[in-house]
């Protein structure tokens, strides 16, 4: 007999969920993709099946995917417009964006409104390239034992690894730990950046000097590429929610064991000035940019 086709609903045709969906079908899933701006669900590639109505989106699915912006979208989308009454039973709600402590419980709340709907708190590390070429780390956590295979598959497709942390709430907790160190990286280089410029150092040289050694993630020199080359207009992970993340960090230090974070707490200030001033949907490395003009 033929094996169904899995069916993967994403919820959010942003920069992550449009990737998601491309890799889900590219992989061979049954791939649906659900915006409140249609015409970017219609956008998200060839052979992903665009649904306009949410609760259409989400009646098919094996596995739903909540890739919004932040906590109050996905709740929303799940319970102030009842995604969730719509899922399928046995179905499963895979919950990928950055939504911080509070916004996770509220899921899971919401989630167990439905006994037979499985919820996995998935937040993912790994930006649009990655998301597109099947290369996430996927921060799960949730009762493994109930996950369905669709999930299993799902996370095959988009991930180079899957790590499980126990029970829900524990990705989200990794996922801040991972952006707190993200944030710390990227405000250094763009503070280091700044101080090379000031001394006439370009950032080729500072470059030339780090390269292959200890003092090189690569990470920090992807954006330090980014920099130079002048394409923080060129958005992997907008600074707006690089920003969303320091605060989610610190409020759930704040709401766990509070101690003074100087560190992410000027960052959160100085990014709060930069998405003011206009530069929230640049590239987190616009981060150098707010520092050009700062005094
Ligand atoms: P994005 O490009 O800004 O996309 C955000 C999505 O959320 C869009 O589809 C947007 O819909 C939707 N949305 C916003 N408010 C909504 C609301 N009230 N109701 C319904 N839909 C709403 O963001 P992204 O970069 O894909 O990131 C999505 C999440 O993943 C964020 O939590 C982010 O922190 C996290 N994340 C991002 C990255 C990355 O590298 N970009 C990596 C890991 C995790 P519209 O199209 O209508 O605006």
């Amino acid at each position: 007999m033929a094996q169904q086709q899995i069916v993967v609903s994403v919820l959010g045709c942003g920069i992550m969920g449009s990737a998601i969906a491309r890799r889900s079908q590219h992989m061979g899933l049954h791939t649906i993709a659900w915006d409140r701006n249609f015409e970017r669900a219609r956008k998200v590639g060839e052979g992903v099946e665009p649904v306009e109505h949410l609760l259409g989106a989400v009646n098919k699915a094996d596995v739903v995917v909540t890739m919004l912006a932040d906590a109050g979208a996905v709740l929303s989308v799940m319970d102030e417009h009842r995604g969730i009454d719509a899922m399928k039973e046995g179905a499963a709600w895979v919950q990928m964006a950055t939504i911080g402590l509070r916004g996770i419980m509220k899921a899971e709340q919401i989630a167990l409104q439905r006994s037979d709907v499985v919820f996995v708190d998935a937040p993912v590390s790994g930006t649009k390239g990655p998301a597109e070429h099947g290369q996430l780390v996927i921060l799960a956590s949730g009762d493994e034992s109930k996950v369905p295979q669709a999930v299993h598959a799902l996370f095959r497709a988009i991930g180079q690894r899957t790590v499980w942390f126990g029970p829900v709430g524990r990705g989200t907790r990794m996922k801040l730990v991972m952006n707190a160190w993200l944030a710390a990286l990227m405000e250094g280089l763009a503070e280091t950046l700044t101080v090379a410029d000031s001394l006439d150092i370009s950032a080729q040289e500072f470059e030339q000097v780090i390269a292959g050694g200890p003092l090189a993630p690569a990470w920090a020199i992807a954006k330090l590429h980014k920099i130079e080359a002048g394409e923080t207009k060129d958005t992997e992970f907008p600074l707006k929610w690089a920003d969303k993340d320091v605060h989610l960090a610190l409020d759930a230090v704040k709401e766990t064991k509070p101690r003074s974070l100087p560190e992410l707490e000027s960052i959160a200030e100085a990014w709060d000035r930069a998405v003011a001033q206009g530069l929230g949907d640049y590239d987190a490395s616009a981060a150098y940019l707010a520092l050009q003009t700062s005094r």
